[in-house]
């Protein structure tokens, strides 16, 4: 009983891995008690409105009835069963709605555990498709995020990805300049001039690009012009290339379409969700693909889909995310996003003069103000919390988007205004 007389607060601090901490020089933790809605309780008693959706998952809000109700039927008749050789109703009925609602083109569906390993699985799909040794590597757009795998870290920007540390340990992949011309922009051709030269230079040796379209998330929260996506399927489809959106951050509703790629009426070869998937329920992720894709899979060498987790298409995951997506569907999440993106358009503009604001941005349900300097994060989570909000900025960029279908009028105007009185003192 070594650890029995330290208290749990201490206990966490020593031993106790959070995202991207240190031993030594841990940043403070604070103990959640319950959450629900759109509010976070913590162990004390203090109630925080949420404003980051559990990292952009939580999109019905914490605790709701009809996800909990889904997960405790699914419980009673069973949690987990393998895939392999087996199969059941929760991964049939999720599939089939998630082929619905995707591009038509999209015609299979490969579940996995995480977003990261759904961007494994995409990379893996694009290399045993080509099925030509020479064509193996992949192309990106800096500031993207893909996850945390190795694989995924070697497609995050190199900078902003927060994967820096494993330099040249990691694949050598091909960036492009991220995206200048912003969303809502008048579109400039030039933009997509360094990205046709990079593939056009390279495609003997691609197998893939990947990108998050529309918005960037981790690596840069960037929102950009649709005609890049435009540009870019046409010269992947020239060039043999094939085109993987990663839409992890993006889809079920986030940016005010339920994918992003309907910004740009582009359809991808490969495409990945997660996050909201369960409604943040639960880790689970999907890689839909077309039926081309999967042939040429089929046809490779290995002659199958090299890959399959112990925990592929876990039954409780599958309910949860079937009941999340089936709420979203008949939920008015369009008019819910368009309003909660037009009170923070509203409510941030007036940072954007601030000397220490460099620029605002809003879509859908996600608003960012980009500082000069990076925000002393646990000076800034303290003054948070006291003031019963819960915002976790990254770098420069201080952001809020909200469980857009649990929160409020009051409770967005509430979260904009804390975030404006907590960058006005950096
Ligand atoms: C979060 C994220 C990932 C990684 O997902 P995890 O579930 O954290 O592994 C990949 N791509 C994008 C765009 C993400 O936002």
């Amino acid at each position: 009983m070594r650890y029995s007389d330290i208290s749990d607060s201490d206990f966490d601090r020593r031993h106790l891995w959070h995202p991207y901490t240190s031993t030594i020089d841990p940043l403070p933790c604070y103990e959640v008690e319950s959450a629900e809605g759109c509010v976070i309780t913590l162990k004390d008693g203090r109630r925080l409105i949420d404003g980051m959706s559990s990292w952009w998952c939580v999109i019905h809000g914490y605790s709701h009835p009809v996800l909990v109700e889904a997960a405790k039927r699914q419980i009673d008749s069973m949690s987990h069963v393998m895939f392999g050789g087996l199969t059941h109703e929760p991964a049939i009925r999720l599939g089939r709605l998630l082929l619905d609602i995707l591009p038509d083109e999209m015609e299979h569906i490969f579940y996995a555990d995480s977003g990261s390993v759904a961007t494994e699985v995409a990379m893996k799909m694009a290399v045993q498709a080509q099925n030509d040794p020479r064509r193996t590597n992949f192309a990106t757009i800096r500031s993207g995020y893909h996850g945390d795998t190795w694989n995924a870290m070697s497609v995050c920007d190199p900078v902003t990805g927060m994967h820096g540390a494993f330099g040249p340990a990691l694949p050598r992949r091909l960036f492009a300049p991220s995206p200048e011309c912003r969303f809502g922009d008048e579109w400039d051709p030039e933009d997509f001039a360094p990205m046709r030269r990079l593939l056009e230079e390279n495609a003997d040796t691609l197998a893939a690009v990947i990108l998050e379209p529309i918005v960037q998330g981790a690596g840069g929260m960037r929102f950009y012009h649709p005609q890049y996506l435009r540009e870019l399927r046409k010269e992947c489809s020239r060039l043999g290339i094939f085109l993987i959106f990663d839409e992890i951050a993006t889809g079920f509703g986030r940016t005010g379409k339920l994918f992003a790629l309907e910004h740009a009426g582009v359809v991808p070869d490969i495409m990945l969700l997660g996050k909201g998937l369960t409604g943040g329920f639960m880790t689970f992720a999907a890689i839909a693909t077309t039926a081309d894709i999967a042939l040429r899979i089929s046809q490779s060498e290995a002659r199958c889909m090299m890959h399959g987790p112990t925990f592929m298409g876990n039954p409780l995951a599958c309910a949860v995310a079937l009941a999340s997506t089936e709420l979203l569907l008949r939920s008015p999440w369009q008019e819910r996003v368009k309003q909660i993106e037009s009170i923070m358009k509203s409510r941030l503009a007036c940072a954007a003069d601030w000397p220490e604001v460099d620029d605002v941005r809003v879509l859908g349900a996600i608003g960012v103000i980009q500082l000069k300097e990076p925000v002393d994060l646990a000076d800034f989570q303290r003054r948070c919390v006291d003031m019963g909000v819960w915002i976790r900025p990254f770098g420069k960029n201080a952001y809020i988007m909200p469980p857009f279908m649990a929160a409020t009028d009051e409770q967005v105007e509430r979260l904009c205004d804390c975030l404006l009185q907590l960058i006005r003192r950096h």
